[in-house]
């Protein structure tokens, strides 16, 4: 009888070292990166290294200089990783794929400007706000556009996926919103006529209109926003080691540094 104990003992732990291997290949998460920042332990998708998404053209949230990405996000990443002991790697990739990215654990979190919404909220959770988003239509100089709610029977451009979209598609119908995958190519549009009107988030649009002549950003606001992390469901203990990274951040004033310097007062 304690013989058989014995073997099936063996054999149960024998059966959980297995599954515990084709756990770890199947869900394409953890290869045993553990990091310790002094309170909970914490897995990341490659060990010693914060892989972060974004679309890095959304100045001055993320975009190239030279071949590095840089922006607020970069900068926001990169103090959170520092407080974690881990190394930042940034992964460029379409705004629409970065959900999908965080949730099937290629990486351990979208950093994209991106804004909390409920519809987002299904799939991943998102770490505790760090910056405000606004929602801002910009118009070619004289345009009869002169307040959101003339917009109303008019081609608006937007950035596929992104909140413009989803808000405008709600509210105009999908026959009056023309999808780009780059918030700059809604802007050329908008320059050649092609739309009558862009919907992008504030700063980029401040960024375009600064990039191109005969364009205004109308002083109404079409949404508020709040920009958040986004991380897998599935990881909750580095949800929680981020949120305490970033909420430390936060209240000794290093965000609002970053932010000032990419964000002149107006
Ligand atoms: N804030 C917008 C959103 O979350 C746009 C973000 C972006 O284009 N990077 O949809």
């Amino acid at each position: 009888m304690k013989k058989l104990f014995k073997s099936y003992f063996l054999l149960a732990a024998a059966l959980t070292l297995v599954m515990a291997m084709l756990c770890g290949c199947g869900d394409g998460a953890a290869t045993g990166a553990n990091a310790d920042n002094g309170a909970a332990t914490f897995t990341t998708v490659t060990e010693g290294k914060l892989i972060m998404a974004t679309n890095a053209y959304f100045p001055p949230y993320e975009y190239y200089e030279g071949d590095a990405i840089v922006g607020i996000d970069a900068e926001v990443a990169q103090a959170i990783a520092d407080k974690l002991g881990l190394e930042l790697e940034i992964q460029d990739m379409e705004f629409g794929s970065i959900i999908t990215a965080v949730q099937t654990g290629k990486v351990d979190m979208g950093l994209a400007g991106m804004t909390v919404t409920e519809e987002r909220l299904q799939n991943v959770d998102f770490t505790t706000s760090y910056a405000t988003g606004i929602q801002s239509v910009i118009v070619p100089e004289g345009s009869e556009i002169t307040s959101v709610d003339d917009l109303a029977g008019h081609m608006i451009g937007v950035q596929l996926s992104t909140t413009g979209d989803i808000y405008a598609t709600e509210e105009f119908g999908a026959d009056y919103v023309e999808q780009y995958n780059k918030g700059a190519d809604a802007v050329l549009a908008l320059t050649q006529g092609k739309v009558d009107a862009v919907i992008i988030d504030n700063q980029p649009a401040l960024s375009f209109v600064a990039a191109n002549e005969g364009l205004i950003i109308l002083d109404t606001e079409y949404a508020i926003e709040d920009y958040a992390a986004c991380i897998s469901k599935n990881n909750p203990d580095l949800m929680n080691a981020v949120n305490k990274a970033l909420e430390e951040l936060i209240a000794d004033g290093t965000i609002q540094e970053i932010l000032d310097k990419y964000i002149k007062a107006e």
